[in-house]
């Protein structure tokens, strides 16, 4: 019998990269082998030069096509097996093995907006809806827009076998978050592209966009970020490494920022719960600070930090890399690990 693969991968697009897909046709059973494609049309080539390899690295079931189908998650080569300009995946693979021995968990909160044109779903027309305050969590058709795309996006990820860990309607109208993780850095980062995918086929279904711009209407509307909960195994045992670990982010403050996601100093304004770009802070139960400790975590003395700097539109491979550097070689270096 003959099944469909749909080959995801990241492509060169500036200055967030754009997921591309195309399908293969194999047998059950077999594994997917390396394949290729035209990066002249990826920003990932010139066209003189313009083949780029297709490397697998995670597959699962197909929840769209159902059946034996599989998706299956790439990362680009050049033709001589070196990754790719364009492969943040490769560094993330390297450092998470380095601190293999640390047990790094990512939970990232991932937050979209459902677009139909330009105006996000439940924006009427030519004006706007009742200014936000209800809709976090909200319930009813007043409040809630796009929740049959929301619900099948969820069993979708689900089928796939993606380690979903919930869903919210968020602030704005139209906007909603899903959780992935906790999960490793490479686990999480391979999961939460795979669910970027499925959602955007999803609602392609229903005939409406999502969009991880992480400032889809201006004015004194929320943006859209991907908070990432982190935690070593140290930290999980105990308070002393949190808050070393909030002091390593602190002292790394702009190097972080600035590979958080295009756009970030648009949406941390130091409004709409977010702590301005350039300053750096932390704090117990803090949603205006960069860096919030979950009350429980305090309570308990244990569990993890939450990173609240992170764009919609960041690209999980460098935020996971980066935090893994950052905090797992001053664990190492206060010799806390
Ligand atoms: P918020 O209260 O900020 O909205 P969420 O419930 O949306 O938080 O997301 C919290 C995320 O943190 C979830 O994905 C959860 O799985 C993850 N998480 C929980 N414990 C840990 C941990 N020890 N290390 C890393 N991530 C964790
Ligand atoms: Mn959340
Ligand atoms: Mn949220
Ligand atoms: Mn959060």
């Amino acid at each position: 019998m003959m099944i469909k693969a749909e080959y995801i991968w990241l492509d060169g697009t500036e200055p967030a990269a754009k997921l591309r897909s195309k399908t293969k046709i194999l047998e059950a059973g077999a594994e997917p082998p390396i394949w290729g494609f035209d990066g002249s049309s990826t920003n990932q080539a010139e066209g003189n030069s313009s083949d780029c390899v297709l490397k697998p690295v995670k597959v699962v079931p197909d929840p769209i096509r159902g059946g034996e189908n599989i998706l299956v998650l790439c990362e680009v080569l050049d033709t001589d097996f070196t990754p790719h300009p364009t492969n943040t995946r490769a560094a993330t693979a390297a450092t998470a093995e380095k601190y293999a021995g640390q047990e790094s968990w990512f939970g990232i909160e991932q937050e979209y907006t459902f677009m139909v044109g330009s105006r996000p779903l439940g924006f009427p027309e030519g004006g706007y809806p009742a200014p936000q305050g209800g809709y976090y969590c909200g319930v009813g058709a007043d409040e809630i827009f796009g929740r049959e795309i929301v619900e099948k996006h969820l069993d979708n990820c689900l089928t796939a076998g993606l380690p979903i860990s919930g869903i919210n309607a968020e602030v704005m109208p139209g906007q909603w978050e899903f959780q992935v993780g906790p999960a490793s850095a490479l686990d999480v980062s391979d999961s939460l592209w795979l669910a970027r995918w499925l959602l955007y086929r999803t609602a392609e279904e229903f005939g409406v966009s999502a969009t991880i711009d992480p400032k889809p209407a201006k004015g004194d509307w929320n943006g859209a970020g991907c908070h990432t909960n982190f935690s070593t195994k140290a930290m999980r045992d105990d308070y002393e490494p949190i808050i070393a670990a909030c002091e390593a982010l602190g002292a790394k403050a702009e190097e972080h920022v600035k590979n958080y996601g295009h756009g970030i100093d648009e949406r941390l304004t130091g409004q709409h719960e977010t702590a301005h770009w350039s300053q750096f802070s932390y704090g117990v139960s803090d949603r205006g600070a960069s860096i919030r400790i979950p009350w429980q975590v305090e309570k308990d003395k244990k569990g993890y930090l939450e990173d609240r700097r992170p764009n919609a539109n960041m690209d999980p491979y460098i935020v996971t890399r980066m935090m893994v550097d950052t905090v797992c070689s001053a664990l190492e270096k206060k010799g806390l690990v």
